[in-house]
């Protein structure tokens, strides 16, 4: 086996679930919501099924999935895509980041990551044969700054991998942080490869700016997105990519390869749901910014700290005042010990320079929740 992926544990959301499921365990761990996503756009997938929509589409996506994706971010996002040249379908975003990484970089080059990263990141650049420059960013406000990005960047930096919203620090950055990232961008001549899959899941009136729309940067931006996200359908793991043409030519390359092509039913219904008005939208964020607050509350009332949560499905604990410095024993235990599974994200760090953070996942239903709050009670 190649040492790059014979020295990896196996991902902590698989051994957390497979846990959890062991010990009955809530399981709060890994990314997915309870609710089963929006009816009509899965009875679309259905209808597509039986009524054929069974063999290979085209390499690059349907043709009216591209124009959804391109007119669905038109629409958010204000940006100008071409569905022709500059919008791919792809297996979920994991495949869209494989695939980037691949085409984008040659051995040696650098890829600034940010850390705490999805975990998928790091084993995906080494395998592309990139050399990964860490920018590490701590709790509470997981903020970039001049001093770092500098220490980061290189003239041999041809690749900057932005999660944002960013899972799991479920911060979202402010204008200025990208800004400044953009400036780097253009600075160093990388490109920026922007997981977005968290776009749409941002609360209190937040709206997501994707560093695309930055000034200099719609040349040298590869945006992904996912339908799992947009949609609350993790497992259909349709995704899209847009990139302007001329990056476009080797993600396409790629994906040729990799997988070719995504399941024609899943991406008919998911064309079907881009299009759904605003009202889907606001629906699905007011639904789990609910479910953080009464999560975010029932934990303050138990005695907990707890960090703010701005986007995406989690919120974090910080373990600290629990008088606790190791997540992943705390994790251990309370998995264990106490029924509930969550994440530690020191998981999502490459060296674990922070070990006081806990991640739960509040896309639940109440009575989930209320049973995880229940068993957490004591511990604080
Ligand atoms: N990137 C991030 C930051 C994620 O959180 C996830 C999954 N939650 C993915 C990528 C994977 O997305 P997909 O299931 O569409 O492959
Ligand atoms: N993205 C999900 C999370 O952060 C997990 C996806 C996976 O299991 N690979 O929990």
């Amino acid at each position: 086996m190649n040492p790059i992926f014979a020295d990896l544990p196996t991902t902590v959301f698989e051994v957390m679930s497979a846990l959890a499921r062991e010990t009955g365990a809530v399981n709060l761990g890994q990314g997915f919501p309870d609710d089963p996503g929006p009816a009509d756009v899965r009875a679309k997938a259905a209808e597509a099924v039986v009524e054929g929509w069974n063999q290979y589409p085209p390499m690059m996506g349907l043709p009216e999935l591209r124009r959804a994706v391109a007119a669905h971010y038109a629409r958010w996002q204000g940006l100008d895509l071409d569905p022709e040249s500059e919008v791919m379908v792809t297996s979920g975003a994991t495949e869209a980041l494989a695939g980037a990484l691949m085409a984008l970089i040659e051995p040696g080059d650098e890829v600034v990551l940010f850390e705490p990263m999805y975990d998928a990141y790091l084993p995906l650049v080494r395998r592309a044969g990139g050399v990964p420059r860490f920018v590490t960013l701590t709790p509470p406000h997981f903020r970039l700054t001049e001093e770092a990005l500098a220490a980061a960047f290189s003239p041999r930096t041809k690749v900057v991998l932005l999660n944002n919203p960013l899972n799991p620090s479920a911060t979202v950055l402010p204008e200025e942080d990208l800004e400044l990232l953009a400036g780097f961008c253009q600075r160093y001549d990388a490109v920026a490869l922007c997981d977005e899959v968290w776009e749409h899941v941002v609360f209190d009136g937040r709206r997501h700016r994707p560093l695309m729309a930055f000034p200099g940067m719609r040349e040298r931006t590869v945006k992904i997105g996912s339908a799992g996200k947009i949609f609350s359908l993790t497992g259909w793991k349709v995704g899209f990519v847009m990139a302007p043409p001329h990056l476009m030519k080797g993600l396409a390359k790629a994906h040729q390869f990799l997988t070719f092509t995504t399941p024609p039913n899943l991406q008919a219904a998911v064309a079907y749901g881009l299009a759904k008005d605003d009202s889907y939208y606001e629906g699905m964020r007011a639904d789990f910014a609910r479910a953080r607050d009464r999560f975010a509350g029932g934990l303050k009332d138990l005695g907990f700290s707890v960090l703010p949560s701005a986007g995406t499905y989690f919120l974090n604990l910080d373990i600290a005042p629990l008088g606790e410095s190791d997540d992943v024993a705390f994790c251990e235990r309370l998995v264990r010990q106490h029924g509930v599974a969550a994440i530690p994200v020191s998981a999502f760090y490459a060296h674990r320079p922070v070990r006081n953070v806990v991640r739960f996942c509040f896309a639940k239903r109440d009575d989930t929740l209320d049973r995880a709050l229940e068993r957490l009670r004591g511990l604080a």
